[in-house]
């Protein structure tokens, strides 16, 4: 028998019209009074539609919306909602005050694998798809000229259910596109617009998609359509799904595919940022655009990079996205004849470390001059792994430079401060997000108003942590008796217990099991019944896990483990509503990476800016975020031998703060219903962390230390038919060759002695080996003995003097020391050219 599916479509009334412009905008993924306007009108509906509100507006009753038509509350509450709406949306004053320099005609065009708005789109796997959503979000709020680009999945991020034996269920389930706030992109005689690309021995078409995110428009690519062979059809079908054929199918299609989106929108972007290196293929056509224009390669290469901003997250080299360069050849082999270079030059494109594997990242940093980690630990990380990109540059000071990621503050602040803020921090506090003086007002909110805010975010959690344990325990055939047991702690009625989240991807790396070291000591800890602690863990791990699918299966198992029954729970389906409310609810954030393998983490800044406390190992962010009074910090022990000794002190370090400090400062005065001191720290926590985590500082450092200058560079590049590009490329060319031949010599040097005031003589012969004494920078480096000269130095120009015998040319330099004592000098050529975009760009550098 068959089974036919129909569904019978309400009809909007004219007065709730504009619902569906609500709808359809991602606006309503930060605004929580659009989301709770659709909620009223249906709140069964709502969740059952996981809060999709074009989902929404297609299956709720048709009674219902007639009566909202005309209930006068509700249209009420729709026009505040519409007039912010449309506040947000015209208002140009915002762009001006937030007056970046890039000008009318300048376009940020922005690539990422995953990107994560809201759990009603779900193309997105973790951190890295959230931060990319926040980035467009952010963008949005600060009106900057940007686009983004990514991939359509038909299956998105999974569903997730754990059975008695704490075995993840991974449901994936078609995601139906009309239900999403997207829309084709259609040309002006209505047929959809679709993109080209040649994959071997076929071409592969894709579907372009818009999803409208406040401001900027996110371009996505589906080549789930009729014209594609079945297997084709499958390369948007998963997000990081299938072989590594897939991925590099998958990945051609989004660098590729994606520049070729763009082009035929007929946008012109003049700033091109890889957000990741799945999106490095951009590079290859970019380049191959330039070239079928008349540029020759290395033009085409120079004038590419030249506006090109890389952002790597990834923290080990294998981590990073390796193919086989066989595979590769394959693919790329239809590039290179069009490119008239041998297919070697692109596949070298992506070697690093003398391996023979193409490595995305080592192409995105060659496609890029401007390149960044996503925390100063992190930076100062992958400046070392990528450090032979740059041979003869210390890792200090190659490019890779870094911005510590941050968070959209209306995504993730809890709708209950924004009362109080109005109210403490005055009117306005959202224009103000990076402003200190702003923020150092919580100081000023009554402990009491603060503490109810905080209680009444745990109570809203655990209400919610209520029904998903009832739900789970349920349907995995558990009695009512053992529900009332698990939730004996997890009561709304009394959010006087102190709680605990852990929630994230369950990669092993992020240690979830570190807690659970040392059952005895964790059950002295939280087992005092005056003072207990529960803990709720949630998260899933990618299907193809299988270490961190066993965490899960131990975390269940301790769940139900004597004296920990009630105190630890494991949430199901951990996503970014669970995310919101999570962060928001619990009183402590805990997170136990293994240092540094944390690039950034941006859950943790979540539950900062909401009051909640974190207790973190110091990696990523918290390197930076930790103050010493807004939280609490697990020293990453690197001096142990073993990784067991390692966890094993770190467990320690855990357990002794949990003991020592957490608990007994949370029920400190517990009779008075709050500590005094937990709640300043909570105040803390928002003041230092809310003003530097957030989306307007973090795109203010993108656009003023990258996007800015790429756009000053492009044009520098670009005029002329690229004759900047052209210049730069034949000078490079020109350096790479002499280079080898370039020495340098000292000539005068000053005495070892000398007496405060007495100006110094430096002079350096240096043979140019056919360059000019321009092309070349003579540069003495100060530093104090004993101090690494890369750190903390002084650093002096020494100029072109005159021409000496036998091709040598003289560098000089007088100078008077302003400080007494010991001083350590070196001094170092590295080649010179104003179009550089980094001094070191090229790689090289002679010391003397
Ligand atoms: C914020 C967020 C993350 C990232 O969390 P980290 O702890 O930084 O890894 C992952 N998943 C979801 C759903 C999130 O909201």
């Amino acid at each position: 028998m068959k089974r036919f599916e129909i569904e019978v479509n309400p009809h909007i009334p004219p007065r709730l019209e504009r619902l569906q412009e609500l709808a359809g905008n991602l606006w309503f993924s930060w605004d929580r009074p659009t989301r709770a306007l659709f909620a009223r009108l249906s709140p069964g509906l709502w969740s059952a539609v996981h809060h999709s509100p074009k989902a929404f507006l297609k299956r709720i009753d048709q009674q219902r919306l007639d009566e909202a038509a005309e209930d006068p509350v509700f249209l009420g509450t729709m026009k505040r909602v519409l007039a912010a709406y449309d506040a947000y949306h015209n208002n140009p004053e915002v762009a001006q005050r937030n007056g970046s320099e890039l000008a009318a005609d300048d376009l940020i065009a922005y690539f990422c694998a995953e990107f994560g708005f809201h759990e009603s789109l779900p193309i997105y796997s973790g951190g890295l798809g959230i931060l990319a959503g926040d980035h467009c979000k952010g963008a949005s709020d600060l009106r900057l000229p940007f686009v983004g680009v990514g991939l359509l999945y038909r299956q998105g991020y999974f569903r997730q259910t754990i059975d008695r034996e704490g075995r993840q269920h991974a449901l994936f389930s078609a995601n139906d596109f009309e239900d999403m706030p997207i829309e084709p992109v259609r040309a002006a005689d209505g047929s959809e617009l679709h993109v080209h690309v040649e994959l071997p021995g076929r071409t592969v078409h894709a579907r372009l998609w818009r999803a409208q995110v406040g401001n900027v428009s996110l371009v996505l690519l589906d080549s789930d359509i009729d014209d594609n062979s079945p297997g084709d059809r499958n390369i948007t079908h998963q997000l990081y799904g299938g072989d590594r054929r897939m991925r590099l199918e998958q990945e051609i299609l989004l660098g590729v595919g994606g520049v070729r989106a763009l082009r035929l929108l007929g946008l012109q972007p003049t700033v091109w940022h890889i957000n990741e290196g799945h999106a490095a293929f951009m590079v290859i056509e970019r380049i191959r655009d330039f070239v079928a224009q008349g540029a020759d390669f290395a033009t085409a290469t120079e004038a590419t990079a030249a506006n090109t901003v890389f952002t790597t997250h990834t923290p080990v080299p294998a981590g990073h996205d390796y193919f086989d360069p066989a595979m590769i050849r394959d693919y790329l082999g239809g590039f290179a004849a069009e490119l008239g270079v041998p297919v070697d030059t692109l596949v070298a494109l992506g070697h690093s470390g003398g391996r023979h594997d193409f490595n995305m990242t080592a192409l995105a940093v060659r496609g890029s001059r401007f390149q960044n980690g996503v925390s100063r630990i992190h930076g100062s990380v992958s400046a070392r792994i990528c450090a032979d990109l740059w041979p003869q540059i210390d890792p200090a000071e190659n490019p890779l430079d870094h911005v510590t990621n941050a968070v959209h503050v209306p995504t993730f602040l809890a709708t209950d401060w924004y009362e109080t803020f109005d109210r403490f921090l005055g009117l306005g506090w959202q224009h103000r997000l990076t402003e200190q003086e702003c923020w150092n007002r919580v100081h000023e909110i009554p402990d009491q108003i603060f503490w109810s805010v905080r209680q009444s975010l745990k109570a809203q959690l655990l209400f919610m942590v209520r029904n998903r344990i009832r739900a789970q325990v349920l349907r995995n055939q558990g009695s009512e008796a053992h529900i009332d047991r698990l939730l004996r702690l997890a009561d709304p009625a009394n959010p006087n217990i102190l709680t605990v989240g852990f929630a994230r991807r369950f990669a092993t790396y992020k240690r979830a099991t570190l807690l659970f070291r040392d059952l005895d000591w964790l059950r002295e800890i939280i087992g005092d019944s005056q003072r207990p602690v529960l803990f709720l863990f949630a998260g899933k791990a990618h299907p193809a896990d299988e270490p961190g699918q066993q965490l899960i299966r131990e975390i269940s198992r301790l769940t139900q483990e004597r004296g920990l029954e009630g105190q630890v729970l494991l949430l199901e389906d951990y996503d970014l509503h669970v995310a919101r409310r999570l962060t928001a609810g619990v009183d402590v954030w805990l997170n136990t990476p293994l240092y540094p393998l944390e690039a950034s983490g941006t859950s943790g800044m979540k539950a900062a800016i909401n009051g909640t406390l974190n207790l973190s190992v110091l990696d990523g962010w918290w390197g930076e975020g930790y103050d010493g009074r807004n939280g609490w910090a697990i020293k990453p022990a690197s001096e142990c031998e073993t990784p067991e000794q390692r966890d094993q002190e770190e467990a320690r370090t855990l357990y002794e703060l949990l003991q020592d400090s957490v608990v007994p400062m949370y029920y400190r005065n517990a009779a008075a219903g709050y500590s005094p001191e937990w709640v300043a720290m909570a105040k803390q926590s928002i003041a230092s962390i809310l003003p530097r985590f957030n989306m307007n500082r973090m795109l203010g450092e993108y656009t003023a230390k990258f996007y800015q200058p790429a756009a000053r560079q492009w044009r520098r590049h670009a005029a002329d038919g690229l004759a900047g590009a052209r210049t730069l490329a034949a000078w490079k060319a020109r350096v790479a060759e002499a280079w080898t031949g370039v020495a340098v010599r000292d000539i005068v040097r000053p005495q070892a002695r000398v007496r405060y005031g007495e100006a110094l003589r430096f002079e350096v012969a240096v043979r140019l080996n056919g360059l000019s004494p321009e092309d070349v920078t003579v540069e003495l480096v100060f530093s104090r003995p004993g101090v690494d000269p890369l750190h903390r130095r002084r650093s002096f120009i020494l100029l072109p003097a005159q021409a000496l015998d036998g091709g040598e040319h003289l560098y000089a330099l007088e100078l008077t020391p302003e400080q007494c004592g010991k001083l350590e000098y070196r001094i170092r050529a590295y080649p010179c050219h104003a179009l550089l975009t980094h001094r070191f760009e090229m790689g090289r550098t002679l010391w003397l």
